[in-house]
């Protein structure tokens, strides 16, 4: 194996531990609080437990968390009528509704109606024109994430080659930002990119964002690219026993670690840093809220 791994588990850890410093400094000096609202329409047993885990890390952290959990058939109009509610709570300072959202809601109007100063997770339309713009915003948590990982790898990202595979609007699209915003020339591949293989080949950082188990071989790869490997995919796992699962990447881990020069696993890369990055926004938008200086 040539490509060191990038622990994303270890990085997450330390990003907690900055939250919960700077929770206890708004606490002994300030006495606020930070406060994160999640809510989860819906009996999905995936949302549940990011649910589940995010309450956990914010108290952890120092911080108030308020969960809501509504039934699926929830009318529209109570969600939006919560989200509301929440927007005028001083005590709370970031809001997040866990997607996807049942069908009969339009998550566009959900996410539209969310204070954009709490719109932790940076998907309120203002947030994503102030990032497309290079202002001040509240930037999504797991290309936030991705982009920690990549500086503290490689320093300056300058010059170099990115290529994104995936233009959904929650990681694609503002990984692509932000990539941009660092001066990389960035690339957006999706499924209907002529010739991906030699796109990827091109590339000095491949992020890879697309829902397909181990769809990037290593031969794909650019002897000494950085690999993040956003996708978290369920395979069956006969080795382990019979019916039992295990989770890969969008990139197949051990050809690709070959060739690289520095990759995230799945599990244990990008996840982590999602939830932490979360926890580093509820902080950012507390302290904007309170006109003090933000975290580093
Ligand atoms: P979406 O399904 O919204 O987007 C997938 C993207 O991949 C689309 O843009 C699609 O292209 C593109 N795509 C599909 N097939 C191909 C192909 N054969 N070649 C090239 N591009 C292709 O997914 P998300 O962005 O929401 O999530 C991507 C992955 O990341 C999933 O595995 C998800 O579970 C994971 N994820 C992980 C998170 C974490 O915290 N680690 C957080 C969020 C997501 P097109 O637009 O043309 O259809």
């Amino acid at each position: 194996m040539a490509a060191s791994i990038i622990d994303g588990k270890a990085f997450a850890a330390s990003v907690r531990e900055k939250v919960a410093a700077h929770v206890a400094r708004l606490k002994d000096e300030h006495g606020i609080t930070p406060g994160l609202a999640v809510v989860l329409v819906g009996e999905d047993p995936a949302s549940q437990v990011y649910v589940r885990n995010k309450g956990k890390q914010t108290v952890e952290c120092g911080m108030q968390s308020f969960e809501h959990k509504l039934p699926a058939d929830t009318p529209e109009a109570d969600l939006l009528a919560l989200v509301e509610r929440l927007n005028a709570d001083p005590a709370v300072h970031g809001i997040l509704v866990q997607l996807p959202l049942p069908d009969h809601m339009n998550e566009d109007a959900v996410i539209n109606a969310i204070d954009p100063a709490k719109d932790v997770d940076g998907f309120h339309i203002s947030n994503v024109g102030l990032l497309g713009t290079g202002q001040k915003s509240m930037v999504p948590c797991t290309p936030l994430g991705c982009l920690m990982m990549l500086r503290d790898q490689l320093g300056s990202l300058s010059g170099l080659d990115a290529v994104v595979i995936g233009r959904s609007n929650i990681v694609g699209k503002p990984m692509a930002q932000l990539l941009l915003g660092e001066s990389c020339t960035v690339t957006i591949a999706h499924s209907r990119t002529k010739d991906l293989p030699a796109v990827v080949r091109r590339a000095d950082i491949v992020v890879a964002a697309v829902g397909r188990p181990q769809m990037v071989p290593g031969d794909w790869i650019k002897p000494g690219a950085t690999v993040i490997d956003v996708g978290i995919n369920r395979i069956p796992a006969p080795e382990k026993g019979e019916g039992k699962t295990r989770l890969v990447g969008d990139v197949d881990f051990d050809s690709c670690a070959d060739v690289a020069g520095a990759i995230t696993p799945v599990p244990g890369g990008v996840g982590p840093m999602t939830i932490a990055c979360l926890l580093a926004n509820t902080v950012t938008a507390c302290a904007r809220a309170n006109g003090l200086p933000e975290p580093e």
